[in-house]
């Protein structure tokens, strides 16, 4: 680690603070397919360092790669990790928050045009993490890039700022905690969870963890 690292804060892209007024912002029906985007997001990082140590022997992963889920019943927390390729500084800077993808302001317009319809579409624009705002008052994202010995913590509320500071982590991949808002505990709940999964994640190629269980 270099000596001057400390917690950045930085601005969303006026196009993503846009989409996150949006998604935050309503109740929508079926929210619940932010789980569907945020286990979609931690298959493909598996998939991505599976590529990378195709071509790179030394990211050989020693384990098997998973995708887990934990809840915090106390807290109204969700986490969903996996043991995936990780993100350092520039890739959480550049996915996260700074740069607006093309389908970003695509799914702004099709969202006004139809809220209740649209929203179960948004990994089709790829804008999927975003959709953790529809049910979290802040998220965090605890990631370590394959190959990196530096972790890293990225923190938003959703309102216009995110943070990104040094931190620890064991091994490379990536926890995205979800703070649950008040009108979203039932996401904290192990049935909910497991009937979503079922529902949404069901063709996903590595297991998925939950409490003692593998779905
Ligand atoms: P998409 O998955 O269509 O690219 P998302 O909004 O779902 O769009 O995710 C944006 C980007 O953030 C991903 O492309 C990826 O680079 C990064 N990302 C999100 N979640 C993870 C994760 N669990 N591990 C590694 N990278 C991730
Ligand atoms: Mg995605």
């Amino acid at each position: 680690m270099t000596d001057t690292l400390e917690k950045e804060t930085f601005s969303f892209q006026t196009e993503v603070g846009q989409l996150l007024e949006i998604v935050a912002g309503s109740l929508y029906s079926n929210r619940e397919v932010f789980l569907r985007e945020l286990v979609s997001n931690a298959s493909d990082a598996c998939d991505k360092l599976r590529y990378a140590a195709l071509t790179d022997a030394s990211l050989t992963p020693s384990q098997s790669f998973e995708i887990s889920l934990d809840i915090n019943s106390k807290a109204k927390t969700l986490s969903i990790s996996d043991n995936g390729i990780g993100m350092n500084h520039a890739d959480l800077l550049e996915t996260l928050g700074t740069i607006a993808k093309s389908g970003t302001s695509a799914f702004i317009e099709a969202i006004k045009a139809d809220e209740k319809d649209q929203v179960g579409l948004i990994g089709q624009f790829g804008v999927g993490f975003y959709s953790a705002f529809m049910v979290a008052a802040q998220v965090d994202v605890l990631t370590r890039k394959a190959g990196e010995t530096e972790a890293w913590l990225w923190q938003s509320d959703g309102k216009g700022a995110f943070t990104i500071a040094p931190a620890e982590r064991d091994t490379n991949g990536t926890t995205v905690t979800l703070h649950l808002k008040k009108d979203a505990k039932e996401f904290a709940d192990q049935a909910r969870i497991r009937h979503i999964i079922k529902t949404y994640s069901e063709h996903v190629s590595f297991p998925i963890k939950l409490g003692d269980d593998t779905l």
